[in-house]
């Protein structure tokens, strides 16, 4: 008898094990990311060899010889721009209906966006309502503008309609091998290099690199007419990827934990929304996650974050949380709908990063003109953490940057520039630029950080330089963080696992009120 019980319970045990272990190996979702984009002939190399197909045909790629693809364009990309006011889940009809209330004076539509998940992963799509569709972007920039001056804040959405079209022909050594109108995927033993990638095109470090992929690699004409390099791979894979390039692969276990989550969650919250019909789901630029390719930490980071496989936070709605996260928050995180047109979410509404005393209302100008030059003690502000000297920056316009403002601004001699809205974290979401021509307002974060010739955050006070007739003339800015600082600071996530703190208590500080849920 006991020995019966004995074996079943060891049955039972073993069944259990094996049901924990296969959820626990079950498969991470494969995901496309856009790597490279060509307007030249692409230099690509096997350092072991593989293959390519295309269509029906395929070959082989020699190891450690260089190849090229040269396209032609036939047929560039359809799109239609759409300016859109708001969004919400697809589920939630009435805060839809509230929308298009608000807008009742319009003609609206509903956009939707995304596709249904699959099997077990998260419901994605949400729907964009729009007051105008146009063939030209220029027309939805004017309406933005129109709508601007009467404190309507919007967005100029992209609508892909068809791809371009195009001939690809592979080359070696000036020897024509194959000349397609579809797709060239390139499998590699290893991996393949791509000869000069460009990255961070519109960013002062712009450059080019060879970098390295071991996924499938697909080229094809894109929406943007020119030739796309795709990297197919399991999000696990592409993660490992992401974290050192958005975080220091110096940062301590627990920061590269964290930062593993919430980039799993950013991705599978906008898988299917960001680049709809792009033909992929991300890029790998700042717009979506920085990936460089295969990188040699990426061992260290596999062997510290895998204890985070699958793991996402979850809002109490049961839907899977758009993660975001910034450089520097200053001292305070941002509240989601105040820097972008979107709806509140509860979990992004902004926490303090002061390590002790009271905190200040940041709305109130008093109050945020001492939290930037006088501050307190914050996380983000801790020597020796990579990401502090971001904390607090100084700029003042130099002569051509302020022309360029004042030719932005377009209101004649500036008189004045003022009326700050403030968010919780101390960011301006909000201003009025009066001249003696007409006056302008700005909305949002980011066109107030660019109208200035790209500040490093829209938390800032201002010295305004008058000339005798009380015109102003130049600026310099004192400000607080780095990036748009809604959800976790990546600088002060930093600083508490210095601290000894563990990935969940991080992510709990800077996304309150989450569930941490295991996907896969
Ligand atoms: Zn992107
Ligand atoms: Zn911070």
């Amino acid at each position: 008898m006991n020995r019966f019980r004995f074996s079943f319970a060891l049955g039972f045990l073993f069944s259990i094990f094996l049901v924990v272990s296969s959820s626990l190996n079950a498969a991470a979702p494969q995901v496309k990311i856009r790597v490279a984009q060509y307007e030249k002939p692409i230099d690509f190399i096997m350092p072991k060899g593989g293959a390519w197909f295309s269509g029906t045909r395929k070959g082989v790629i020699q190891a450690g010889k260089t190849y090229r693809i040269t396209g032609k364009i036939a047929e560039k990309a359809v799109k239609r721009f759409h300016l859109m006011v708001g969004s919400a889940a697809a589920d939630k009809t009435e805060d839809l209906q509230e929308i298009e209330n608000r807008f009742s004076a319009r003609k609206t539509h509903r956009f939707y966006v995304g596709n249904p998940p699959a099997d077990g992963m998260p419901d994605n799509r949400s729907v964009f309502i729009g007051v105008g569709i146009f063939n030209d972007i220029k027309e939805a920039r004017k309406l933005q503008d129109q709508l601007s001056a009467e404190n309507i804040s919007s967005w100029v959405f992209n609508e892909n309609i068809k791809p371009a079209r195009g001939s690809l022909t592979l080359t070696q050594g000036g020897k024509s091998i194959l000349v397609s109108n579809t797709a060239i995927e390139l499998l590699a033993r290893d991996h393949v290099v791509l000869k000069k990638v460009e990255h961070a095109r519109g960013y002062s470090w712009h450059g080019f690199q060879d970098r390295n992929y071991a996924g499938r690699v697909f080229i094809s004409w894109g929406v943007d007419d020119v030739i796309d390099c795709v990297e197919q791979l399991d999000l696990e894979k592409l993660i490992v990827g992401i974290v050192p390039s958005e975080i220091s692969a110096k940062a301590m276990p627990a920061a590269l934990q964290a930062q593993a989550v919430a980039a799993r969650g950013e991705m599978l919250s906008k898988k299917g929304v960001r680049h709809l019909n792009e033909g992929y789901d991300f890029c790998s630029e700042q717009h979506c996650q920085v990936y460089k390719g295969l990188q040699t930490v990426d061992k260290y980071i596999s062997e510290n974050i895998s204890c985070t496989r699958g793991l996402i936070m979850k809002n109490k709605e049961g839907k899977i949380l758009d993660a975001v996260y910034g450089a520097n928050c200053g001292g305070h995180s941002a509240a989601n709908h105040m820097i972008w047109t979107s709806n509140p979410n509860p979990h992004l509404q902004g926490v303090s990063d002061i390590k002790t005393g009271k905190i200040p209302d940041l709305t109130d100008e008093v109050q945020v003109r001492k939290h930037i030059l006088e501050p307190q003690p914050c996380w983000c502000a801790e020597p020796g953490v990579e990401g502090a000297d971001k904390f607090r920056w100084q700029k003042t316009l130099t002569k051509e940057e302020w022309k360029k403002f004042e030719e932005t601004a377009a209101v004649g001699k500036i008189r004045e520039i003022g009326s700050f809205q403030r968010e919780i974290s101390g960011r301006i979401v909000g201003l009025k630029i009066t001249g003696s021509a007409s006056e302008k307002t700005v909305l949002k974060e980011l066109p107030i950080r660019r109208i200035f010739g790209g500040l490093r955050s829209s938390c800032f006070i201002a010295d305004w330089q008058k000339d005798k007739d009380g015109n102003i003339v130049g600026a310099s800015f004192s400000g607080a963080g780095w990036g748009h600082g809604v959800g976790m600071c990546q600088t002060g996530a930093q600083s508490m696992a210095k601290a000894g703190r563990d990935f969940k208590t991080i992510l709990l500080h800077y996304f309150p009120g989450v569930n941490l849920i295991r996907l896969y």
